[in-house]
């Protein structure tokens, strides 16, 4: 629908008013009208009646057309006012043009009223848009203006060819400390600390500057005051100049901040490598997403990114995995940690680790498990501790139990010959005996002395070589003539024995010559050939060497009760017997093979035996040639 315009007529002739509209309608049908022919009416009408054009008679007997104008000019200066005169001279018309008139029309002319009204409208409605434009370009400065220099954020624009500084605002001066008239005579490089200034010159030479940045620099206060500033700028056209319009904000506690951040977590770090327990963190689909250096050494693994993103399933391709696996899968489905539990695992090196672990959740701020954190105490060496007590204990009470029987042996066996001494000794001052059977009772005293004699050198023997205090007195000896010697000492005890003792010549060597302790050796010898004739009831004693590398390697072998192979190693133990009951057939001490096995040591050799149970038993040891 056309717009409705509201017309004022300031006309006192009724009848021109009515020739007025009568144009006017031909025009702009959809308009309506009002009329007024004095002041006040025509000031009360633009103010309440809002007219969009005025249209004035020039002279009128109580008003006139310049003073309607003059008045129109001040309280509606926007309206378009045409002035409709019956006869008007140039310098009325000029003086009306002055005075703002839009149009002036002569009444004889009246049919141009229509397309100057037309007219006026036009150019007012033109005048009134470029108003409104000016006012909105008005306003967006104002508002930019506002924006820029109340904004709390510093800013600030700046000619991107001379780099000197165009505009400020007032929250960059009170963070850089200068005036804004300071301000405004420096360029860039004059708030840049000497070591960016060569990044800035280069940057200036390498970017485009129609790019939008965000950068990070150092920047100096007017105190001299460096800090952090991250910079967001854009290209901008600033009264006519190619310029750029800078953010700046200060991230010099941010800095600070994110660098005790990294302070604090190298510190973390460094606590958590250097602790002896293994600690790692795990994610809700139990990957491991921290493992310490305890923990990488207990894996096997050489660097952290090896395990990283991992779970015990791909680091451990055995049970171990599928256990631990298992176990963090429950710890996050049901939250319920797992405390001191003791784990066994070989590492990727087969190296075996005994660990006490507790797996803890973790969980986000709405309690949501998000993982898992495990810290582990080595206790491999505590169990092995604790197995070497176990077993320290088991030889304590082993040697207890050992000490005992020794002592109740030792009692029989000083007892009995010393019970012999006094007894036979006694019968000596009987009259009742002759000399004949004194004799005999004399060599029983001497047989039961020797006896005692003996047991009294073992203890002696093994108490010096316990203390490292026995001395060797090495010579050069003649094997052959040991072995002699020791045949022609021992054939009487066999032969009273009922036994067959032999040499066993079957190697044929000839006679060696060592450099030794001949003393010792046959001492080893008389234990040995002692404990076969006391564990043979018949068949043979036999006593042999030969050379073997470097060595003599001599052996006694006997055919009589043998020994069990889980003896085999014990009995060379201080008191270890093979039958310890208190009803023992044969006597002895269970000192004897343990002197033998720790001469022979002092000696430079070896002992070792051969034997089966009910058959035979071979002892062998070596001395170096
Ligand atoms: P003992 O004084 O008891 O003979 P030894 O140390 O000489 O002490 O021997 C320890 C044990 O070894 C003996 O008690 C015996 O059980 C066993 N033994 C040693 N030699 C023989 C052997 N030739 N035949 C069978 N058992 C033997």
């Amino acid at each position: 629908m056309d717009k409705l315009y509201r017309v004022l007529l300031v006309e006192d002739e009724l009848y021109d008013a009515e020739l007025n509209i009568r144009e006017i309608k031909k025009i702009l049908p959809n308009s309506v009208f009002e009329r007024v022919d004095s002041k006040n009416a025509f000031i009360k009408m633009i103010e309440t009646y809002f007219p969009d054009i005025i249209i004035s008679d020039y002279n009128m007997p109580s008003f006139d057309g310049l003073s309607a104008l003059k008045i129109a000019s001040e309280i509606c200066p926007s309206t378009p006012f045409i002035v409709v005169t019956g006869s008007i001279n140039e310098d009325t018309a000029v003086e009306c043009m002055k005075a703002g008139a839009t149009d002036y029309v002569l009444k004889d002319s009246l049919k141009r009223l229509g397309s100057s009204v037309l007219n006026a409208l036009e150019q007012s409605k033109i005048k009134k848009e470029r108003m409104d434009a000016f006012k909105t370009i008005r306003l967006n400065e104002t508002k930019y203006r506002y924006m820029f220099h109340s904004n709390p954020q510093p800013m600030w624009i700046y000619d991107v060819e001379t780099l000197a500084f165009l505009e400020v605002n007032e929250a960059a001066l009170k963070h850089y400390g200068y005036t804004q008239e300071e301000f405004l005579s420096m360029n860039l490089k004059d708030i840049l600390p000497k070591n960016e200034i060569e990044r800035l010159i280069c940057n200036v030479e390498t970017s485009d500057y129609h790019y939008n940045q965000t950068d990070e620099w150092t920047h100096k206060k007017k105190s001299g005051e460096l800090f952090s500033v991250e910079i967001v700028s854009y290209f901008i056209i600033f009264h006519q100049r190619n310029a750029r319009h800078v953010l700046i904000n200060d991230i010099t506690e941010r800095k600070k901040a994110e660098e005790k951040l990294l302070r604090e977590r190298k510190l973390l770090r460094t606590l958590i490598d250097n602790l002896p327990a293994t600690i790692y963190v795990k994610d809700s689909e139990c990957r491991k997403i921290i493992a310490n250096r305890a923990d990488m050494e207990v894996i096997g693994a050489q660097t952290e990114e090896e395990v990283l993103g991992k779970t015990d399933m791909e680091i451990f391709s055995n049970d171990i995995g599928t256990r631990g696996y298992a176990d963090d899968k429950r710890l996050i489905e049901t939250g319920v940690p797992v405390l001191n539990q003791e784990e066994f695992f070989y590492d990727t090196n087969g190296i075996p680790h005994w660990l006490l672990t507790s797996k803890i959740p973790l969980t986000d701020e709405n309690g949501k498990i998000t993982g898992l954190v495990g810290i582990g105490h080595h206790i491999t060496e505590q169990r092995k501790m604790q197995a070497e007590l176990v077993e320290a204990k088991e030889k304590a009470e082993e040697s207890d139990r050992l000490k005992s029987a020794f002592l109740a042996n030792m009692s029989h066996e000083i007892r009995t010959p010393l019970n012999s001494i006094i007894g036979f000794s006694e019968l000596l001052d009987d009259p009742d005996f002759d000399s004949e059977q004194k004799t005999e009772f004399i060599k029983h005293i001497v047989d039961n002395g020797n006896s005692l004699l003996m047991i009294i050198s073992d203890i002696m023997d093994f108490s010096m070589l316990e203390a490292g205090q026995l001395k060797l007195r090495q010579q050069p000896i003649s094997v052959k003539k040991i072995m002699n010697e020791l045949f022609s000492e021992f054939s009487h005890k066999a032969k009273t024995k009922g036994i067959q003792l032999r040499f066993d010549d079957s190697q044929n060597d000839p006679d060696i010559m060592i450099v030794s302790d001949s003393y010792r050796i046959k001492q080893v010898f008389n234990n040995l050939i002692g404990n076969a004739l006391k564990f043979t009831c018949e068949g043979f004693v036999e006593i042999g060497y030969k050379a073997k590398d470097e060595k003599v390697e001599f052996h006694v072998k006997d055919s009589g009760i043998g020994i069990s192979p889980k003896f085999h190693q014990a009995i060379f133990e201080r008191f270890r017997q093979v039958d310890t009951t208190k009803s023992r057939k044969y006597g002895g001490n269970g000192l004897g093979l343990a002197i033998s096995k720790n001469l022979v040591q002092l000696l430079g050799g070896k002992i070792w035996l051969k034997s089966e149970p009910d058959k035979y038993s071979d002892f062998f040891f070596t001395i170096p040639i």
